[in-house]
């Protein structure tokens, strides 16, 4: 599948990883949009949030708790930080393999776009 996070899932693709578990890899992002700005994602390819089967909520509840402990690690628990999953064209989601954004470091905006 020419799917590139399922390349970096299985190295095949470089990228600065940060987590795996036997669930999910966390990579930091090659665009960052915040000084910390980390993907995470689930080594299974699962295209959108919303193809995302009810017995498989459990996968996204372990990406919060990822994020949550990568938040402390990159110094952005206190100051506080944001997690974003985007799903589909409008909601503005560029690649095609369930991934939620960490972003800390800075003051985000108040809008939600
Ligand atoms: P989204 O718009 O939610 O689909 O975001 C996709 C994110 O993946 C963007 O922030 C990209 O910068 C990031 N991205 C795309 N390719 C790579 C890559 N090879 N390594 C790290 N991040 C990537
Ligand atoms: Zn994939």
């Amino acid at each position: 599948m020419d799917c590139i996070f399922c390349k970096i899932a299985a190295g095949e693709t470089p990228a600065d990883i940060i987590h795996t578990d036997e669930e999910v890899i966390a990579f930091r992002d090659i665009n960052p949009q915040a000084p910390v700005h980390v993907v995470i994602i689930p080594g299974e390819h699962i295209a959108t949030l919303a193809e995302l089967p009810e017995e498989k909520a459990m996968l996204v509840g372990h990406m919060v708790d990822v994020a949550n402990r990568l938040a402390r690690s990159e110094g952005i628990s206190e100051s506080g930080y944001r997690v974003v999953i985007n799903c589909g064209q409008q909601g503005g989601q560029l690649v095609q393999h369930l991934h939620m954004h960490l972003l800390g470091g800075r003051q985000m905006a108040g809008s939600l776009g």
